[in-house]
């Protein structure tokens, strides 16, 4: 299976990854484990700022919420 080469260090997806919301494990399967890895904004943005986002930022750029 091909996986995001973040996956170990991504706050989200170590966050996430055992959440029950249909948001968090349908965005794992499509970017972290899935086609869309590479159009992660969480990925582009540790890119542009060299930092990491907050854990709650999902793959597609929007936040969680709680
Ligand atoms: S959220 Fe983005 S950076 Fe994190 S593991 Fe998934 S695809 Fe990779």
């Amino acid at each position: 299976m091909v996986e995001c080469e973040l996956l170990s260090k991504c706050g989200f997806f170590n966050k996430h990854q055992d959440s029950k919301q249909a948001a968090c494990s349908g965005f794992i399967a499509m970017y972290c484990k899935g086609a869309k890895m590479d159009e992660c904004k969480r990925k582009a943005y540790r890119k542009e700022h060299g930092v990491a986002p907050s854990d709650d930022m999902m793959p597609t750029g929007s936040m969680i919420s709680s």
